[in-house]
C-alpha cells in the first residue's frame, strides 16, 4: 500500500505542520487540504502549507490514499461525516487528536466500514492557527498510533511509514492506555497551568501586576502552556475525561501529602522528592525530550 496523496482536514498548527513536513521531507507525496474557516484557507495557500487548498472537504478528499483528520477533538466527527460520502473506497483514515478512546468511537460511528487508524504525535506548541505551523515540528518526536484489533496490516505499516518519513518516531499503543499516559504527562500539567495562572490573576492581596512583572520566578513558565488553544483543550478534557479525572485524584492525594509535610516540617519527605523529580527531567533531557541549557535556552 503506497501513500501518494495526503489530505489533510483542520490547516492550523498541527495541519499546517504536516503539510510543510511532507513538502520538505516527502515531497513525492501530493498534499490537499480543507479548512472550514475562509480566512484559515487563505492564509493557508499564501503560506503554501498544502499543495491545493481545496474550498471543500469532500474536495479534498476525492483522491487521497490518506486522509488526516487535524481538527480539535469534539469535531472529529462533523469532520469525518463530511466526507464519509467522498472518500476512495482504498484511503486510510487518521487524525491527530490528542485523546484516542473518544475519537475512535466517533470516527467508528461515522465511518463504518473504513480504514480507520487513529494517531496522536506528541508535538506541538502553545499556538495554534495556519501561521503556527513549521516544517521541523515532528522530527524526532513521537506519534503514537492507536489501531483498533483488526487494523488492515498493510494500512498500518503504511502509517507507520509516513510518519516516519515526517521524522517522527512510532509507537503503538492501545488506545485507553494512551488516553491513560496522556492524562499524566500532557493534560494534567496543562490543568496545573491553567489552574495556577488562573488562581494568580484571581489573588485580592498580590495584585496582578506584580504577578506579571515577577512572573520569572515560575510563573512565567506556566504561562506559556496556560496560553495554549480553548477550544483545543476544553475538548481534551471533555474527551478524556476518566483518565483525566482518575490522574488528579492521584494528583490531589500526591499535593495532599505535600501539603501535610509543609505544615509539619517534614523536610526530608520534601527534600526527598523533590531529589526524584531533578532526576527525572536529567532523563527527559537524556533521552532528546528537551534541551539542556538552564531556564530553556533563554538569554539572560
Ligand atoms: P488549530 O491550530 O486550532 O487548528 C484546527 C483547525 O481546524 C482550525 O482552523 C479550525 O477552524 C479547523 N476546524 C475545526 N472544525 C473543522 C471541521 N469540521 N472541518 C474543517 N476544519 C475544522 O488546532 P491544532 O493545534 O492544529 O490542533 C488540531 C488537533 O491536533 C487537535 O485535535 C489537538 O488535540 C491535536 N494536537 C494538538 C497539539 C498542539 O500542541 N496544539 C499537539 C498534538 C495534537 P475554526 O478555528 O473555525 O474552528
Amino acid at each position: 500500500m503506497k501513500i501518494e496523496t495526503v489530505a489533510i482536514i483542520g490547516l492550523g498548527l498541527l495541519g499546517g505542520s504536516i503539510g510543510l513536513a511532507i513538502a520538505q521531507r516527502a515531497p513525492g507525496i501530493v498534499t490537499t487540504g480543507y479548512d472550514r474557516d475562509e480566512a484559515v484557507r487563505a492564509a493557508a495557500r499564501e503560506r503554501g502549507l498544502v499543495g491545493a487548498v481545496c474550498e471543500s472537504a469532500a474536495e479534498a478528499v476525492a483522491k487521497a490514499d490518506l486522509v488526516i483528520l487535524c481538527v480539535p477533538v469534539g469535531a472529529m466527527e462533523a469532520a469525518a461525516r463530511a466526507i464519509a460520502e467522498h472518500l476512495p473506497q482504498r484511503a486510510i483514515i487518521s487524525d491527530v487528536g490528542s485523546s484516542k478512546k473518544s475519537v475512535i468511537e466517533a470516527l467508528s460511528a461515522a465511518l463504518p466500514g473504513r480504514t480507520i487508524i487513529p494517531a496522536h504525535p506528541v508535538a506541538g506548541t502553545e499556538q495554534s492557527g495556519p501561521q503556527a505551523g513549521f516544517a521541523t515540528l515532528f522530527a524526532g518526536r513521537w506519534c503514537i498510533l492507536t489501531p483498533p484489533a483488526d487494523a488492515d496490516p498493510a494500512a498500518l505499516e503504511a502509517l507507520s511509514d509516513f510518519w516516519t518519513k515526517l521524522g517522527a518516531r512510532v509507537e503503538l499503543m492501545d488506545a485507553e492506555h494512551h488516553d491513560l499516559v496522556l492524562a499524566v504527562t500532557s493534560h494534567i500539567p496543562h490543568l496545573i497551568a491553567f489552574t495556577i495562572v488562573g488562581t494568580a490573576s484571581d489573588l485580592e492581596d498580590v495584585t496582578r501586576s506584580e504577578v506579571i512583572k515577577y512572573s520569572a520566578g515560575g510563573f512565567r513558565d506556566f504561562t506559556r502552556i496556560a496560553a495554549s488553544d480553548p477550544v483545543m483543550w476544553r475538548d481534551v478534557f471533555l474527551n478524556n475525561k476518566g483518565a483525566v479525572l482518575e490522574m488528579l485524584g492521584r494528583f490531589t492525594e500526591d499535593l495532599t501529602a505535600l501539603q501535610r509535610a509543609i505544615r509539619s516540617g517534614d523536610g526530608e519527605t520534601l527534600h526527598e522528592l523533590f531529589s526524584r523529580t531533578r532526576a527525572i527531567r536529567r532523563e527527559v533531557i537524556d533521552q532528546g525530550q528537551d534541551d539542556e541549557k538552564p531556564d530553556f535556552g533563554r538569554e539572560h
